[in-house]
């Protein structure tokens, strides 16, 4: 039996600045801990004949399969506003994958050994990141939100240093591409055309070849771009997903989430809240987000200067003007993500005012952002005496009124919005329950919470646990996970 790899790989291809050719470091003792048997039958890759033993071969690149050619991948980035030269620094790319539909995605090991790229890193990754990883990329998936995917995760058998020593691990990431704004920052920081043309036309060919005809390709795929990300930051917003390190090296061209280092789902509303340890500024706030999406869409926006106009200041325009529609468009899908969330229709002048008033009702109260959407489906959670708020009363009243424009009907508005609110997201707390049960060696309540994070818009039975917020009064913190 085989397996079904079908590996045709282009960006190996691409000249030498773009990569370096090296194959994943082997480890000591590899252990599968998960595959994603949903993941492998949507890639049409059977593993179920296959011993555990080999697939953890497979899965730590200790023994790579037919038709792969591994590369670790250049970029650059802007970290937390300075600007760096990366790469994949403890990750190869062994191939694109073609699935029988033709769809094409990179099959990445995160965790795989040093590379050219790796500065002073080890290359290694721990157990925790990145099944953590796993987790919410999946949850994520679920959620109908973009997101680069998690076929596996191997134990290598081998300890990582952090501040304490952990279990090695190796993730197996699925992408669209790994074509990230910083990788057109690192072709145009080295300035010359030729390269940055070919990057352009890959990319071009590779996610939007509905542009490969475009009067002017370069603005149509900064256009592209911006509304795919507008369209994955507003989904973001609408769960309560915070990135945390929304660097441009984390931002792909294909529009998918990717990257999951310090990310977490707000719980209590409040618009500034940041998880991460590292984020002292709050850049990377949940409120900041769109904020950042442009900061990075301008970034991009430079590198492609010189493929828009010969004439410099035109080019310059050119794309300032797109920039500068951003908030226009966001704040339109924004809105339009907020209607479907109180299941309005059609649009009101009064609209914004109504979802305003809900949220800064929600900060004031500091009430649960996914759990107070729940109690506008009629779902209750969680008792709480704030709901009886007159306050809130008379917000619910101008919401009523609201609801019965447009035809709308009780059954049609909860219809539409059990299908854009989770009943269950990733809590932390539960997150890091799990985590540190894997830890352990015992996988299953993981298994429990991914079955769990699979239909986040039905209410199933007995999961009240997953959906009630911590008690604790500590601040959840995550950490970068290196
Ligand atoms: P990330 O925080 O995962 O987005 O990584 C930012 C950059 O640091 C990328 O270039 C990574 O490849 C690199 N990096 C992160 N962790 C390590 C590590 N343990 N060893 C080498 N490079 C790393
Ligand atoms: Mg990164």
């Amino acid at each position: 039996m085989t397996i079904g790899w079908c590996f045709d790989n282009t960006y190996s291809k691409l000249p030498d600045p773009f990569k370096e050719e090296i194959s994943p470091i082997p480890v000591k003792d590899p252990e599968l801990v998960i595959l994603n048997k949903k993941l492998s039958k949507e890639l049409n890759l059977d593993f179920s004949n296959i011993d555990n033993k080999k697939i953890s071969e497979l899965f730590s690149g200790n023994s790579l399969p037919p038709g792969s050619n591994s590369i670790a991948q250049a970029y650059a980035g802007h970290q937390f506003g300075h600007f760096t030269m990366l790469g994949d620094g403890r990750a190869v790319l062994i191939g694109e994958h073609l699935s029988k539909k033709k769809e094409r995605y990179d099959i990445q090991f995160k965790g795989s050994g040093k590379t050219a790229f790796s500065r002073n890193g080890d290359g290694r990754a721990a157990l925790g990141p990145m099944l953590r990883e796993y987790l919410i990329s999946e949850a994520m998936h679920n959620l109908g939100i973009p997101t680069t995917r998690s076929l596996a995760v191997v134990k290598t058998g081998e300890d990582v240093i952090r501040e304490t020593t952990l279990h090695g691990a190796i993730l197996t990431r699925v992408a669209l591409s790994h074509i990230r704004v910083g990788t057109f920052q690192y072709i145009a920081a080295r300035e010359k055309k030729d390269e940055l043309e070919i990057l352009f036309n890959y990319a071009i060919k590779r996610h939007y070849p509905n542009i490969q005809n475009s009067q002017n390709k370069a603005l149509d795929l900064l256009r592209t771009v911006m509304e795919k990300q507008i369209d994955l930051v507003v989904n973001w917003m609408r769960v309560g997903f915070i990135h945390g390190v929304m660097n441009t090296d984390n931002m792909s061209i294909s529009g998918e989430t990717i990257d999951y280092g310090p990310c977490a789902f707000m719980d209590t509303y409040d618009p500034n809240t940041v998880f991460s340890s590292i984020d002292q500024m709050g850049r990377y706030a949940y409120c900041n987000q769109p904020v950042i999406t442009k900061w990075n869409l301008s970034r991009f926006a430079e590198c492609l200067i010189p493929l828009i106009d010969k004439n410099q200041n035109k080019s310059i325009e050119l794309a300032t003007e797109i920039i500068n529609s951003f908030e226009k468009k966001y704040e339109e899908k924004w809105l339009n993500m907020m209607r479907d969330k109180l299941g309005l229709f059609g649009i009101d002048e009064k609209d914004k005012f109504l979802i305003l008033d809900l949220l800064t009702w929600m900060h004031q109260k500091k009430l649960d952002y996914t759990n107070t959407f729940c109690h506008l489906m009629s779902l209750e959670i969680e008792k709480n005496e704030n709901f009886k708020d007159r306050d809130f009363q008379n917000w619910k009243k101008r919401w009523h009124e609201r609801l019965k424009i447009n035809n709308n009907t009780p059954e049609k508005y909860i219809n539409l919005m059990k299908s854009v609110n989770p009943v269950v997201i990733p809590r932390n707390h539960k997150v890091e329950e799990v985590l540190n049960e894997a830890n352990k060696n015992n996988i299953e309540p993981l298994n429990k919470l991914l079955e769990i994070l699979n239909n986040p818009y039905s209410d199933q039975k007995d999961i009240k646990e997953f959906q009630i917020p911590s008690f604790s009064k500590e601040k959840y913190q995550t950490f970068c996970g290196t």
